[in-house]
């Protein structure tokens, strides 16, 4: 059994458990990859793909800027909303018969990291509740407050997938969730529920397979939000242009989740919902200790891959010599050499940047920076 280990959280830092909902955002910006055959003041309407984007508003194009995405500074035009929610199509709901047919319905709505997550040749699935950092709750409160959903659509991808049963992992810290689901599972006889233990990392589906004893090759695993997501595709022929986000930090008086329209520039979301204590802190986007480090909270946008955002006092720790300790190899989940790796300059192909290593290591050495070279904290820093 591969031994990870558990990040206690700063009690200064809990997330208020309640989903605020934020569904009139004043404008919203669409990263444009590709060049785009828009122009000023064209009118776009709700629902509107632009590459992968959905517009989760309507409105006409205002303005553009450069924001950051998928790693990137990405061109991006600016929405206005114009609070009408016009849409062109509508599309409608059909019985989806097979793998197949579910693949190409999800085609239709974009959803192609769940579609990438399907594409094996699996006779297994588990639904995975479990958020990988600490002040994130986006899976731990979809499962906690759509669990009939969720339940009922599992059930139905049996069926589509011709899988005979299904396991829902849940942290066994997470007792809403435990209690909600529990309440209905006697319904289902093809779904168990299996508590995991609080760990970093535990999410990994690597290790998730390893502790639940199923073979990675063969078993599919998809999250609460993919579930809710196939859900609203299935049963509502729903565009998905919303997502779960929290918002959390040392620096806020408050610390939330909100169900925001995607697109939404994260100052906006600020200015309603947060009040921020001090103006020295750094922003780490889906984690501190995994995450990526911005620079300024106007460059961000909110998209269905920004779990969290955590608003962090800025730490002017020198970096220090190396003491020779061990601990970054010994913490590592894969027993890397890391500081071998560091001083050569070389990266490893196994590193998944989960920044254990930076976390313990008792000279403020950032080794993942190397390790995984991850160009965007490079470029940054
Ligand atoms: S960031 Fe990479 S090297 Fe460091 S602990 Fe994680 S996997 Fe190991
Ligand atoms: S944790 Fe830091 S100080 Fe200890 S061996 Fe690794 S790099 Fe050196």
């Amino acid at each position: 059994m591969r031994n990870l280990v558990t990040i206690k959280d700063n009690p200064l830092v809990r997330v208020v458990n309640y989903i605020y909902d934020y569904q009139d955002p004043q404008e919203i910006y669409i990263p444009i990859l590709n060049k785009s055959t828009f122009k000023m003041y064209d009118y776009i309407y709700k629902n509107t793909y632009l590459g992968d984007s959905i517009v989760s508003i309507s409105g006409k194009i205002v303005g553009s800027k450069k924001v950051f995405y998928q790693n990137n500074y990405v061109p991006a035009l600016k929405i206005k909303n114009d609070f009408k929610e016009n849409t062109t199509t509508k599309k409608r709901r059909r019985k989806i018969n097979n793998k197949e047919e579910l693949i190409n319905t999800l085609e239709k709505y974009h959803l192609n990291n769940i579609i990438e997550k399907l594409n094996k040749d699996a006779d297994s699935l588990i639904i995975s509740s479990i958020d990988e950092e600490i002040y994130s709750l986006k899976e731990f409160m979809c499962l906690a407050t759509n669990y009939n959903e969720i339940l009922e659509t599992i059930n139905e991808l049996l069926r589509i997938l011709n899988i005979s049963s299904s396991l829902i992992a849940i942290k066994n810290t997470n007792s809403k969730s435990i209690q909600n689901v529990k309440s209905i599972i006697g319904t289902y006889p093809f779904i168990k529920i299996k508590l995991v233990p609080d760990n970093y990392l535990i999410s990994y589906p690597k290790f998730l397979c390893e502790y639940l004893n199923f073979s990675e090759d063969k078993t599919i695993i998809l999250t609460s939000n993919d579930i809710y997501d196939i859900y609203n595709v299935l049963y509502k022929a729903k565009d998905i242009s919303e997502t779960l986000v929290t918002l959390s930090g040392d620096v806020l008086e408050k610390s939330l989740i909100i169900n925001t329209r995607i697109g939404v520039s994260l100052e906006e979301l600020t200015k309603k919902y947060l009040n921020i204590l001090n103006s020295d802190y750094d922003i780490y986007l889906n984690g501190y200790l995994k995450g990526i480090k911005v620079n300024d909270l106007k460059d961000i946008i909110i998209t269905k891959d920004i779990d969290s955002v955590v608003f962090k006092l800025r730490e002017d720790t020198p970096e220090e010599e190396c003491i020779n300790c061990g601990a970054c190899q010994k913490i590592c989940p894969f027993k890397i050499n890391v500081k071998k790796c560091y001083f050569k300059n070389l990266n490893h192909k196994l590193c998944i940047g989960c920044g254990l290593c930076n976390f313990v290591c008792p000279a403020n050495i950032n080794l993942r920076k190397v390790v995984r070279r991850d160009s965007v904290e490079e470029e940054n820093n």
